[in-house]
């Protein structure tokens, strides 16, 4: 088993790991994350190695302060800049073109970084401690629900990570939000997170949502994100998403209901529903905080087929809509 460190005071033993080229499972504001020193190829591989995660699938780079951004980059444009000051530190991820201190293997061949200043203290003094850039994706095994505990992180990783540390329930609860910056004047939602289109647009004006946040690619279509094109979050349960009001939804999950059927439903839609669920919240941060943990507690009462009321695509809702979107491969089920 990996070592589960708890105290403040371990996070040194965690930085020496870091310094000696080992993988740990670290708290982060979105989600637990599998650190490493980005700029060092070895560790990097025993990353993609522990979460079984495509090579060409680029990992975040995460630092402790936007100024750090400029040795990993050859270029930052002022609109980026503009976005840092807003949004940095915290759940905020910028595809900048990287500079050679970042090795491929790290971007997954691309030529550009994702940077990512977290503001989880536990996370900051880690990088600071060990002195590295800290590559880190969230600590699931590819294609599962991205772990919100400590305790999540240890039973993917399964002995395949030198250490844990733990810092409790994760904030926010979905990953960060990832963007590039186009022309100069315009950005591009990658995935969406808690940093939502809304809270871009105060700082600019001209705010595209890529394609594949929403909808799957094309067969042969370039994904802007190489991660968008992989099947993701999902738990052994079938997830069906059902887009209607709670009446029809309790009529669609009465007429398909049977063994190992469960509904995954807003707080209050509770109050008259007569078949097995569990609730997930009632607004967007609230859905964001608990959906991947609710979708781990699905598999552990072996749930087969998994009814899911949409979310709202307002605000921190998108977030929660792509990450559902995705573990139900696409399908949304009108009423
Ligand atoms: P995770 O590491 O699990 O938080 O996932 C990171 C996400 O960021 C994936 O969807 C990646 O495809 C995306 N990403 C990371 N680096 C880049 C990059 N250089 N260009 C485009 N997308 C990136
Ligand atoms: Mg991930």
């Amino acid at each position: 088993m990996e070592t589960l460190l708890l105290s403040e005071k371990q996070i040194e033993i965690a930085a020496q790991l870091i310094r000696d080229g080992e993988v740990v499972g670290i708290p982060t504001e979105t989600v637990y994350g599998l650190g490493a020193d980005a700029s060092d190829e070895n560790a990097v591989r025993k990353i993609f190695e522990a979460k079984g995660r495509p090579a060409d699938n680029p990992l975040i780079v995460h630092l402790s302060d936007f100024s750090e951004a400029e040795k990993y980059t050859s270029y930052i444009p002022e609109l980026a800049r503009k976005l840092a000051d807003k949004f940095c530190p915290g759940p905020f991820t910028m595809i900048l073109p990287k500079n050679d201190n970042i090795p491929l293997v790290t971007s997954g061949g691309l030529d550009t970084v994702g940077i990512r200043i977290p503001s989880h203290p536990v996370m900051h003094r880690l990088i600071e401690l060990s002195g590295k850039p800290i590559a880190a994706p969230s600590a699931n095994v590819s294609g599962y629900p991205s772990p919100t505990s400590a305790q999540h992180v240890m039973r993917d990783m399964n002995s395949r990570i030198s250490a844990v540390i733990d810092g409790g329930q994760s904030q926010f609860g979905v990953e960060s939000t990832v963007v590039s910056v186009e022309n100069g004047d315009t950005v591009r939602i990658l995935r969406p997170g808690c940093v939502t289109k809304e809270m871009i647009l105060e700082i600019c004006e001209n705010v595209i949502i890529d394609k594949a946040v929403i909808s799957g690619l094309e067969k042969d279509e370039k994904a802007a994100s190489p991660g968008m094109k992989y099947k993701h979050y999902s738990p052994s349960a079938d997830i069906v998403m059902i887009k209607s009001d709670l009446e029809h939804f309790t009529e669609y999950v009465g007429n398909h209901y049977g063994d190992n059927v469960y509904a995954l439903i807003f707080d209050g839609d509770e109050k008259n529903f007569p078949y097995r669920y569990m609730t997930y919240g009632k607004n967007g941060s609230e859905q964001a905080h608990l959906v991947f943990q609710r979708l781990r507690e699905f598999d552990d009462i072996h749930a087969e087929k998994v009814y899911v009321r949409t979310p709202s695509l307002d605000g921190v809702g998108l977030a929660v809509y792509n990450r559902l979107i995705r573990a139900a491969g696409f399908e949304v089920i009108r009423i």
